[in-house]
């Protein structure tokens, strides 16, 4: 069998055919020569419609995805174009090409396939391409699946944020929530007003309108966004972010009070407890259990704020928002008698002032799990953790969007892969 066949059964190009084949036992590679069809017109890149051949330019290589680790490559002599319709010389588009990266669209495909199980480096390492050559592929699938995917039926979206470059900076995101399609939206710089309007542009005013459920943090910015924008949703604050900012205060206590402790010459108890205060008493097990057990019986500031901790988990076992408001009242008038907790108390206010919003969690009857988001932002924490390789925020955003937006993938390549 020819190899000839192999490729024809795998790939055709229109207006190309395979030629002979040989083996660089140097490189390592096997080398199929292409040829375009007779009486075939060359394609302008620029416009895309044919012309008659202007000249024959240098000898390009294009790599498929390898067989039995040997590279494949197509080698083409390039022909330029004298395009009726640009009205100038250009060089003719194959069909096989990204722009004028030496790999096809097959093996960028076949790459960013691979890097979305393995690491960007794992994937060059086992496809002996560089770093470069994997992050193009990436970009390139990435892009080609951003201009195709289809944004019609979205009825439920949460807004997240993440920080990296150690906290310094944010990106909001935005999720589809929806119960038939869960995926990265979209992504911004910053977490102002001006970005969540920048969303509302992306997304259009009709598509923005037929949102009729959001889940967000407690963040100013975003729920003035969302009551300006999308007013006929049910805004939820979600669960995932009030625990999340509840456990930001009740670290800030503990820190704070590590310090204190440091300062007047007192024996460390509080040393290396954090996850000790922040994971659910039911969780905590072992030599960790006991450990706890001493703490809390300690005066301190840390265990207060602890107890107040795990009473507020009661608040989602309620099913009426009438008894979850309740709830809420009695548990923020409690924090606030304590002058000795200011952290807590300014979540406690927060909680207060945005109530009603927190209470449309019950409304929705929890109908959208806020483990969706969760479940998101941890992937996306750990692809911006993994990202430290980046050159650049486009480069993270191409990983974000390439791991959480569950975009389309072009469809002739499917059988590499
Ligand atoms: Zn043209």
């Amino acid at each position: 069998m020819h190899i000839k066949t192999l490729l024809n059964h795998v790939t055709k190009f229109k207006g190309f055919v395979f030629e002979s084949a040989q083996l660089d036992r140097t490189r390592n590679a096997l080398l199929v020569n292409v040829k375009p069809r007779k009486n075939t017109k060359p394609v302008c890149s620029k416009c895309q419609s044919t012309g008659p051949i202007y000249d024959h330019i240098s000898d390009r290589e294009f790599w498929l995805p390898p067989i039995w680790s040997l590279l494949v490559v197509l080698r083409y002599k390039m022909r330029r174009v004298s395009c009726p319709q640009c009205n100038k010389v250009t060089v003719e588009q194959v069909p096989w090409a990204t722009g004028k990266s030496p790999i096809t669209k097959q093996f960028a495909v076949f790459l960013a396939h691979w890097a979305r199980k393995l690491s960007w480096k794992d994937t060059a390492l086992s496809f002996h391409v560089s770093w470069d050559v994997v992050a193009d592929a990436v970009s390139w699938a990435v892009k080609w699946g951003l201009e195709r995917r289809n944004l019609d039926n979205i009825t439920a979206i949460g807004v997240d944020e993440i920080q990296y470059k150690k906290g310094q900076r944010y990106l909001t995101l935005v999720y589809q929530v929806d119960k038939h399609c869960r995926r990265l939206l979209w992504i911004g710089k910053n977490r102002e007003k001006k970005t969540l309007y920048a969303f509302c542009d992306f997304l259009g005013e009709e598509r923005c309108k037929s949102i009729e459920f959001i889940c967000s943090d407690m963040w100013q910015p975003y729920i003035a966004v969302i009551a300006d924008k999308m007013s006929s949703a049910l805004h939820v604050l979600d669960r995932f972010h009030i625990v999340a900012n509840l456990n930001k205060a009740v670290d800030e206590v503990r820190r704070a009070e590590v310090k204190k402790l440091k300062d007047e010459g007192k024996p460390a108890y509080l040393k290396k407890s954090r996850w000790l205060f922040l994971k659910k008493k039911k969780r905590v097990r072992g030599k960790a259990r006991s450990r706890l057990r001493d703490l809390l019986t300690m005066n301190l500031r840390t265990v207060k704020a602890y107890l107040f901790k795990e009473d507020f988990d009661h608040l989602w076992t309620y099913k009426c928002p009438v008894w979850a408001g309740m709830f809420i009242d009695q548990w923020t008038r409690d924090v606030m008698r304590h002058r000795s907790l200011p952290e807590l108390k300014k979540f406690a206010r927060t909680i207060r002032d945005h109530k009603d919003l927190i209470l449309n969690y019950f409304r929705a009857k929890k109908e959208y799990s806020s483990g969706t988001v969760e479940g998101f932002n941890n992937k996306a924490k750990l692809t911006v953790r993994k990202s430290y390789g980046f050159r650049s925020d486009t480069i993270r955003e191409i990983a974000l969007y390439h791991t959480l937006g569950n975009l389309p993938l072009p469809e002739f390549t499917h059988r590499f892969l």
